[in-house]
């Protein structure tokens, strides 16, 4: 039976990535050995590595002046390696989930942090506004789609001090200013390939501010010096993100990427509006999440959310189980999601809805 993934992470990742990785397990670059057991200096390797570099800053349209560091350890680690590069004295922090939360506890661990703003009185479900920030910090810190709570800031915003981004599960959905940006990171696992790399993109001059003596790995201008080959890197991971950025390259970049993900997130609001058994969690379709997309069953079928779990199983749907913070369901619609399966789901809800 056909599958439809809708994991929020890992997740799905495009055919072509796979079945052109699953090639160079066997044979990678026509050497004879596979790309898990050769070494990470040689030329086939360094070629690799050169071309997403490049392929990343194509499809970003990312500016003179940055760097693309592929780096290991998370998103998780970058909590702590943002501010460790780039945190003086003070930041500010957008506090839209769980993600942000543990972002914030690691700057703390090197200075001052400010809370500019919090939607944890309404368990995440909004992006809030208008919020001040104080001009004597040192970045803003946001995370542009909270993959748990399905909501997403889905333009760059205006700030007058340095921005710094959590984009791990929003990276390549849609185009992006770079130049509004010191500082961008996403773990890999969410849109770009398997998990065990960490895509940074770095202004070059926002580093070695800080006046602290860094720890070797733990400073990005180790890694920018010695292009992301400091230390072996996930050669893996690495070769199967060159193949899904082919892939977006392909099929026409990131502007198509953006406007399929638009339709498919429609596909699935406009089905929770309709349906009478379910409803998004997220009140405010501006906040509305175009990749992670987070729905209940209505009140009055509170009863029902197994049975729907048990008919989609039967349909191929998997991964639609909600977060234990949120419960109910959780559609992630990465850019590998074809139309396809939204549509699917979006099927077996009417089938649901017919029975009841
Ligand atoms: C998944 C995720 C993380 C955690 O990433 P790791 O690579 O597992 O450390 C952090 N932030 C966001 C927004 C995520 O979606």
């Amino acid at each position: 039976m056909k599958k439809h993934n809708f994991f929020a992470g890992p997740s799905i990742l495009s055919e072509f990535t796979k079945e052109e990785t699953a090639k160079a397990v066997m044979d990678f670059a026509d050497t004879g050995l596979s790309v898990m057991e050769i070494s990470h200096r040689s030329a086939e390797f360094q070629a690799v590595v050169d071309e997403t570099i490049a392929l990343v800053k194509e499809l970003l349209e990312i500016p003179e002046g940055y760097s693309v560091l592929l780096l290991q350890g998370g998103a998780s680690l970058q909590f702590y390696m943002a501010p460790l590069n780039l945190m003086v004295k003070k930041a500010a922090y957008l506090n839209t989930g769980s993600w942000a939360s543990k972002a914030i506890k690691e700057a703390k661990l090197l200075g001052e942090v400010v809370e500019v703003a919090s939607s944890k009185d309404k368990n995440h479900s909004y992006i809030p506004k208008g919020y001040e920030v104080p001009s004597d910090v040192d970045y803003l810190h946001i995370t542009t789609n909270n993959t748990i709570y399905g909501t997403e800031i889905k333009s760059d915003p205006e700030v007058s001090v340095p921005l710094v981004a959590d984009m791990s599960s929003d990276i390549f959905s849609r185009p992006i200013d770079i130049s509004k940006y010191d500082l961008i990171y996403a773990g890999a696992q969410k849109n770009l390939a398997p998990s065990g790399l960490t895509l940074v993109i770095v202004k070059d001059d926002a580093l070695g501010k800080t006046g602290r003596t860094l720890p070797t790995m733990l400073d990005y201008q180790t890694h920018v010096s010695n292009g992301s080959m400091f230390n072996t890197p996930p050669c893996i991971a690495i070769y199967a993100a060159l193949q899904t950025l082919k892939w977006y390259k392909q099929k026409g970049g990131i502007a198509t990427m953006h406007k399929l993900n638009v339709v498919k997130a429609k596909l699935l609001y406009d089905e929770l509006e309709r349906n009478k058994m379910f409803k998004a969690v997220v009140p405010d379709p501006d906040d509305r999440s175009i990749m992670n997309i987070c729905f209940v069953m209505e009140e009055a079928y509170a009863d029902k959310e197994a049975d729907f779990l048990a008919l989609a199983k039967t349909k191929g749907l998997v991964g639609l189980k909600g977060h234990r913070s949120v419960g109910g369901f959780r559609a992630s619609t990465y850019n590998a999601l074809p139309v396809e399966s939204v549509q699917a789901l979006v099927d077996a809800m009417k089938e649901f809805e017919s029975k009841h």
